[in-house]
């Protein structure tokens, strides 16, 4: 495939996704296709000596380019002029800061303790579903559940034993490079930017950096996205394309919430028996089910639940290996991706591509000889 080919492949449509008989699709359940780590602990996998292609040279110097972009810029200049900043009391109930997320629109927050004049973390639909799982295990705890505050969430999540509300932050006038660094190696999706204020010496939260808004600047600012011409299927393990967690039209939405959990991921492809892909099921699926503090939703299908989805639901984004991290870029600058379904070309599941994946090479592949 040639590269204008692969650049078009991650734009257009594929064909509609085949209906086996047990796999009738309802109109809400047919998604739009747009076609185009286990990381800083285990390393990234160090490929033998050989020579560099001209193409390999060009990639590596389009990485280095962008690594010496975010070294100059700061976490300030990646905000917008105006923006809005929700910020949550940590005395609030659970129940209600659920709303405040969907009545805005959002799908986190950073929490203050007003006892302290602290910020107290990032509240993300990570929370939600550890709430979730703690209601599953104690069915008996619901006028419980339904009392519980954010403050009460760390209890939650330690009696869980799952991972905790983030706490990770970033200074504004440190390098963005510092500001990537950090999400990497706390695996965390967005980062909060927390000033000092002069006088007071109080914390401030600033805004939040996500990794889409971090790679969409780069995509707008750095030209040379344009040098990462190699096709993904060339490149060393970037994304996941071994032991992925998928589900069925039929499976439970309770069992996808393990699944979310257990891994530690924020969406499951849903396939065929055949390993078509047919959709995904995402984290935020699981908020707008629970609106209202009503947890029925839950045991709905897969199928039923993608029902409830939002008429604005922006589409699943789909990529082959052929596609280059150039095409990813561009796709990335243009639409509020997610991330990738790898597929072949019978829209069969070859793999999952998220924005940590993109982060995480950009910022470590060859860094270890410069
Ligand atoms: P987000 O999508 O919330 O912004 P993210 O970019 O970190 O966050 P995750 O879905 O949390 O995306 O993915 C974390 C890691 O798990 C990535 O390396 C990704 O390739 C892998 N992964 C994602 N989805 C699956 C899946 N369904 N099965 C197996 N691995 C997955």
């Amino acid at each position: 495939m040639s590269g204008a080919d692969t650049a078009d492949s991650a734009t257009s449509a594929p064909p509609n996704p085949p209906s086996a008989a047990n796999d009738v699709l309802q109109p809400h359940e047919r998604p739009t296709f747009v076609t185009p780590r286990d990381f800083l602990e285990q390393g990234r996998p160090v490929l033998p000596p050989r020579a560099l292609t001209a193409v390999d040279k060009e990639q590596l110097d389009g990485l280095r380019t962008i690594r010496a972009f975010l070294k100059v810029r700061t976490s300030y200049d990646v905000l917008p002029l105006s923006y809005r900043l929700i910020v949550l009391d940590t005395a609030l109930l659970v129940k209600k800061s659920l709303n405040i997320l969907i009545q805005n629109g959002i799908v986190s927050a950073p929490l203050w303790d007003s006892k302290t004049s602290t910020f107290a973390g990032l509240l993300t639909t990570s929370d939600y579903l550890n709430v979730i799982q703690y209601y599953w295990q104690n069915p008996d705890a619901l006028a419980r559940v339904d009392q519980f505050r954010l403050n009460s969430l760390r209890d939650i999540e330690k009696s869980l034993g799952v991972t905790p509300i983030e706490t990770v932050s970033i200074h504004p006038e440190r390098p963005l490079y510092e500001a990537c660094r950090k999400m990497l190696e706390a695996r965390a999706r967005r980062i909060p930017i927390v000033d000092i204020d002069d006088e007071t010496r109080r914390t401030t939260v600033v805004s939040v950096i996500t990794q889409y808004r971090l790679l969409k600047f780069v995509a707008v600012n750095v030209k040379e996205t344009q040098k990462l011409r190699k096709p993904l299927k060339e490149l060393v393990k970037v994304g996941t394309y071994d032991n992925l967690a998928t589900a069925y039209m039929d499976t439970p939405v309770m069992d996808v919430i393990h699944m979310l959990v257990k891994k530690s991921i924020s969406s499951v492809p849903i396939i065929d028996k055949q390993g078509t892909v047919l959709n995904v099921f995402e984290s935020v699926d699981v908020i707008t089910l629970i609106k209202g503090g009503i947890y029925d939703d839950l045991n709905l299908t897969v199928g039923d639940a993608l029902l409830k989805r939002s008429e604005d639901f922006p589409g699943i984004y789909t990529c082959s290996m052929q596609d280059q991290l150039s095409t990813i870029y561009d796709t990335i600058r243009r639409s509020r991706v997610h991330r990738f379904i790898v597929i072949d070309d019978d829209n069969k599941l070859k793999g999952v591509l998220t924005l940590s994946d993109i982060l995480e090479y950009t910022l470590l592949e060859g860094e270890e000889n410069e």
